[in-house]
């Protein structure tokens, strides 16, 4: 037996790592990366201030600037506080470290794989209620969840991943104001949605926010926040690691962040091309294709896996959630171009053409 094997926790022994495609290549339309890159225009103007990083020194402790980039780009009130992440995971690792050894963590299923992860490398039980068949949440079932568990931490993703709908918002709310649990509202997707949990921050001290500029054009960057009480924010602070937004990403991100417009502009094209897309899967018989508040589409596919090779064989890669509860069947596609939705579009209607012969 190696010495790994002899030495790491067992539990972390059974866990398959976080699985990454490989996508060269292709168009990569699995992971809800926004599919534009910075302008040439813009590219210059960044590259002159990227000039000014000092590569030699560690990052600006105080995050100010960065913290007050984020606060205009997302309406930030300035009562509430901000917490920032190497990505929204690591802030939601960050909750997770902040619960007690035996505490529970409660999700929904199917949402964000993230969550039941980080709950198991940090020890803690989880539990999810499955969500119905229509991907709402059954409000009874989760009170008797929440009053079975009586969890530390309650984790819901709004709009949900991988289903792309929001949850009702009347069920979350008796959430919020039936538990003593920190309830955690994911809006990675809040820029394709409507329906925001900001303000009512101030109504519930136990609900926190968090968001991501992973959605809207920079998942490079791994850049998250949290958003909550600003007593919230100054307890859970202690736990980030010193340093753990790069001066690159701070940098990069007080400029970049910057273009509200530019920002604002892609959004509207996706938001612009997910209807178009919608329109066209929904027009092959063959599919069930379920609505969107977010930069992906879900959909149910005959022969699903025959179809997730085809279009990989094609060069378009997509996510194949088929083997989950309640997604049997099911493929994930993530807004791109006019010219990738295209071209996806073309494959999966020649693939079911090809079918019939
Ligand atoms: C993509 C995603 C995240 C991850 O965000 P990062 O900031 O890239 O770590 C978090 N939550 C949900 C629901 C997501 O879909």
């Amino acid at each position: 037996m190696s010495f790994i094997n002899n030495w790491l926790r067992s539990d972390i022994k059974m866990i398959s790592a976080y699985h990454v495609p490989i996508s060269s290549d292709m168009v990569k339309m699995d992971a809800m990366e926004s599919p534009f890159s910075l302008s040439d225009e813009l590219t210059d103007q960044y590259l002159t201030y990227l000039v000014d990083a000092q590569l030699n020194r560690y990052p600006s402790h105080s995050l100010d600037k960065l913290n007050q980039t984020l606060r205009l780009l997302m309406n930030i009130p300035k009562e509430f506080g901000v917490l920032l992440g190497n990505g929204s995971d690591e802030l939601i690792q960050l909750l997770a470290l902040a619960c007690d050894t035996g505490d529970t963590v409660l999700s929904v299923e199917p949402s964000f794989v993230m969550y039941g992860m980080i709950t198991k490398f940090t020890r803690l039980n989880y539990q999810s209620v499955l969500l119905t068949d229509d991907f709402e949440i059954d409000d009874d079932t989760m009170q008797k969840a929440i009053k079975t568990y009586n969890p530390k931490l309650i984790f819901i993703a709004y709009p949900n991943n991988p289903t792309g709908n929001m949850f009702n918002r009347e069920i979350i709310e008796h959430i919020i104001s039936s538990t003593k649990a920190m309830v955690v509202l994911d809006e990675a997707y809040y820029a394709y949605t409507t329906d925001s949990f900001l303000t009512d921050i101030a109504k519930y001290p136990n609900l926190v926010l968090l968001r991501t500029v992973s959605k809207i054009g920079f998942a490079g960057l791994r850049l998250g926040l949290l958003i909550a009480t600003q007593d919230t924010v100054n307890q859970l602070n202690k736990l980030r690691l010193p340093y753990n937004i790069n001066i690159l990403t701070q940098v990069s991100a007080n400029f970049l962040l910057q273009e509200k417009n530019t920002i604002n502009a892609n959004v509207s094209v996706i938001l612009a091309q997910r209807q178009i897309l919608f329109d066209a899967l929904v027009k092959i018989n063959v599919l069930k294709v379920y609505p969107s508040q977010a930069n992906f589409i879900l959909f149910k596919a005959p022969n699903t896996n025959i179809l997730f090779d085809f279009l990989k064989e094609n060069g378009v890669l997509i996510k194949n959630l088929s083997v989950k509860k309640r997604l049997i069947n099911c493929l994930r596609v993530t807004i791109g171009t006019e010219e990738q939705n295209q071209k996806f579009i073309n494959i999966v209607e020649k693939f079911y053409i090809l079918q019939r012969i």
